[in-house]
């Protein structure tokens, strides 16, 4: 299983850096987790506009899930070769009337179910390709959910958007590589069941026994050194900042 980082922004985009989005590849089946602000962009430096196999979205708050629109335009009106056919796309209730209202209120906005595929998630256990997936309700202001992929022994966690959260700890146990927000600053911003700050993600890996820890989701306004001097301070195993077009084989 192969990870690479598409964006790793955390609510905007930086100068360096897209919103979430987060390609994981296993025997040549491509899974996108998320696709916030300017990641279709970034995801063609890795693969084709065409190459994706499945979409998860975690919540649908536009740093994760906004550049769906764009997507949808470039599978609906494709200039070679004609319409895509649906591709498989995970998220919560209500995803496919999220992206229709953000897209536009034309007639072909109701077309979005032509080339994508929506499946709505719960907590639960599946099968997407090659992957099994687990995913549970995490603490945020909205529906939003965290996944585990495990395939041929190995398994990667990533916590999409979420507060201090006992079903994240659970999933995240013995993980391989936790991919884990850390958007708030421990002394500085203190909103329960909004984000972790670097500390708590730390904190989180060490009760969940997590392999390498990858921070994410930190926005552009905030010292991400400071972040991963927090983390490392409560997790005794490696820590490292997501970065985009870092790539992870596991
Ligand atoms: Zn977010
Ligand atoms: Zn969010």
């Amino acid at each position: 299983m192969k990870l690479t980082v598409v964006g790793s922004s955390g609510s905007f985009p930086s100068a360096e850096s897209a919103c979430s989005s987060y390609l994981v590849e296993a025997d040549g089946f491509r899974l996108l987790l998320d696709m916030g602000n300017g990641a279709l962009g970034e995801l063609q430096r890795h693969i084709g506009l065409y190459d994706l196999d499945a979409i998860f979205l975690s919540h649908l708050h536009a740093d994760h899930c906004i550049d769906m629109c764009a997507y949808f335009v470039a599978r609906y009106y494709r200039h070679d070769g004609g319409r895509c056919a649906p591709i498989p796309v995970y998220g919560p209730e209500g995803t496919e009337h999220r992206l229709t209202t953000a897209y536009a209120d034309t007639p072909s906005a109701s077309s979005m179910s032509e080339v994508f595929d929506f499946h709505t998630v719960k907590p639960s256990t599946f099968e997407i390709g090659p992957f099994t997936v687990h995913t549970e309700r995490v603490r945020h202001p909205v529906e939003a959910y965290a996944i585990r992929i495990e395939h041929e022994g190995k398994s990667l966690t990533y916590s999409g958007d979420t507060g201090v959260c006992d079903a994240l700890d659970e999933l995240a146990r013995d993980t391989d590589l936790f991919l884990c927000e850390a958007a708030f600053t421990h002394g500085k911003e203190n909103i329960p069941d909004l984000h972790l700050n670097g500390r708590e993600a730390g904190e989180t890996a060490t009760r969940a026994n997590a392999g390498l820890l990858l921070l994410t989701h930190i926005p552009p306004w905030t010292d991400p050194q400071v972040n991963l001097a927090d983390a490392r301070a409560a997790y005794p195993g490696p820590v490292e900042l997501a970065v985009p077009r870092m790539t992870y084989e596991l």
